[in-house]
């Protein structure tokens, strides 16, 4: 939990620097001091809070270097697939042009 002095307002901290959503722990801020034990806890279980709470943990685990190795070998992998694909039409096409040529017949 962090907090701002010159808007007087609550965030999460999580959810602050990881947060999809725009609640009033991330975005808006939260000045309710009255209910504020329940809604701090509400968001601590909140999915969204556990997701964020996640990304910050695992932050700099995965080195970009290997993300970009995996993202580079996933882009051969569909490109090998699409060259199979068009190899596989291409082999077709011949074979109907020598069957065409075997029996003599026209196009
Ligand atoms: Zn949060």
């Amino acid at each position: 939990m962090t907090g701002s002095t010159r808007e007087q307002k609550l965030y999460c901290w999580d959810c602050l620097l990881f947060g999809a959503d725009s609640g009033s722990w991330a975005r808006d801020g939260y000045s309710d001091l009255g209910s504020l034990s329940k809604s701090a806890h509400r968001h601590q279980n909140g999915s969204g809070h556990l997701r964020a709470t996640i990304r910050l943990k695992t932050f700099g685990d995965t080195r970009i270097e290997l993300q970009l190795d995996e993202q580079q070998h996933r882009d051969v992998i569909a490109h090998n697939e699409k060259v199979k694909r068009n190899r596989g039409i291409l082999k077709r096409l011949i074979n109907c042009v020598v069957y065409f040529g075997k029996q003599e017949l026209p196009f």
